[in-house]
Parts: structure tokens; C-alpha cells; sequence
């Protein structure tokens, strides 16, 4: 499923940059360093065709990838970088706010966590977006192979409580490990059945 049928197609500044609507459409967001690089190469099949890594500052693109035959892969800038400039926050939070209002073949978004750090302020933030916004998101859970069973299970259940205040949530919760490749499968099937 999917593997070896990605491509980069082109990033994105504005909104009159965004590739036509003509593709079932998900997008990733997450905190810098959540692991969203890791994870995009390892649902794509392709390392390296997400930049891990990216360096704050750097200009704040939306990148388009295609995944399968039929979707888009959009990989939105990380957030949540202590010492960002205002005015790049500011910029990225308006081309954000326009892109998931103005998208109408998006289907999902996929929020990464942490799974050793749970739902943070920066997180509930953009949930809160998403919510104005009526886009479904899912919470995705990274690096699940830093926590011990236990210790996963207490991060589900704050996860869990948290979601229900947010009425576009979708209840299930996926726990990936893009090092060991846990929910990697689970993923792509998602997106694969988004119509
Ligand atoms: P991004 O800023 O969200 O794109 O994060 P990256 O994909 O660049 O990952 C940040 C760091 O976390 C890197 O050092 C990765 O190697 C590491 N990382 C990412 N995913 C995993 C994972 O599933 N398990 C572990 N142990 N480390 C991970």
C-alpha cells in the first residue's frame, strides 16, 4: 500500500500557491521535533523526501507530496519553536487558519504528539483551530518506543480526556514508532479510506 508512490510536488507560501484542489487531501502538523519528518518518510517509503529536522526560521512552507494514486500528503510547518519571531508565527498562523478553512478536498488532519510529552498549550491551540475550522483531526502518537507499556497507557487516557473538549476529534488514537515502524500500516490504511 502506497510504498515507492510518493512525490514531492511543490511548497508552498501562500495560498495562490497551492496546487488545484484535484486529490483527497490529509495534513500533518506537530510541535518542532515531534518526529513529523521521520514519520512522513517512513508512511511514504521514501526517506529523506521530508526534510527531518527543519531548522526554525526557515522559510514556513506547506509541503505537498502525493501518496498513492489519489492523495495528497500535506506535511505543515512544525510549531511551537520557544524563541520564533513574532512575525513569523503571526505569518504562519494566517496561511494556516486560511489553508484548512480554505481546503475543500481536506479530509483529515493528523496532530503528532509526543508520546513521552502529551497534549501541550501549542497542541490545544491548533486543535482549537481545527475545531473552528470542522476539520476531523486525529492525534497521532510519535516515539512510542521511548515509553514503557505503562507509561504509554497514562499518556492514552490524558490524551483521551483532552479530545473530549474538542468537538472535531476523532475518537481513535494511533501510537506509531517510526523506528520500530509500530502503526505505520494503521496509518496508511486510514488515509487510503479517507474518500
Ligand atoms: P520533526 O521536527 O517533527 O520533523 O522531527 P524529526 O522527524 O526530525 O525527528 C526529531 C528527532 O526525533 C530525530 O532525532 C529523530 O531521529 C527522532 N525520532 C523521530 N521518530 C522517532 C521514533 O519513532 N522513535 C525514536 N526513538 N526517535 C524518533
Amino acid at each position: 500500500l502506497f510504498a515507492g508512490q510518493s512525490e514531492f510536488v511543490k511548497g508552498v507560501v501562500a495560498m495562490s500557491g497551492l496546487p488545484p484542489a484535484d486529490r483527497i487531501e490529509v495534513c500533518f502538523a506537530g510541535r518542532s521535533n515531534v518526529g513529523k519528518s521521520t514519520l512522513i518518510n517512513a508512511l511514504t517509503g521514501r526517506k529523506g523526501l521530508a526534510r527531518a529536522s527543519n531548522t526554525p526560521g526557515r522559510t514556513q512552507e506547506i509541503n505537498f507530496f502525493t501518496i498513492g494514486p489519489e492523495h495528497y500528503l500535506v506535511d505543515l510547518p512544525g510549531y511551537g519553536y520557544a524563541n520564533a519571531p513574532l512575525a513569523v508565527v503571526e505569518k504562519w498562523q494566517k496561511l494556516l487558519k486560511q489553508y484548512l478553512s480554505g481546503r475543500p478536498t481536506l479530509r483529515r488532519a493528523f496532530v503528532l504528539v509526543d508520546t513521552r510529552h502529551g497534549i501541550k498549550d501549542v497542541d490545544e491551540e491548533i486543535m482549537s483551530l481545527l475545531d473552528s475550522a470542522a476539520v476531523t483531526f486525529q492525534v497521532v502518537l510519535t516515539k512510542a518506543d521511548k515509553l514503557r507499556e505503562a507509561e504509554q497507557q497514562k499518556v492514552l487516557a490524558q490524551v483521551r480526556d483532552k479530545l473530549a473538549r474538542h468537538p472535531a476529534a476523532y475518537p481513535e488514537i494511533v501510537m506509531t514508532s517510526s523506528e520500530k515502524g509500530d502503526g505505520i500500516a494503521t496509518l496508511r490504511a486510514i488515509i487510503a479510506g479517507l474518500e
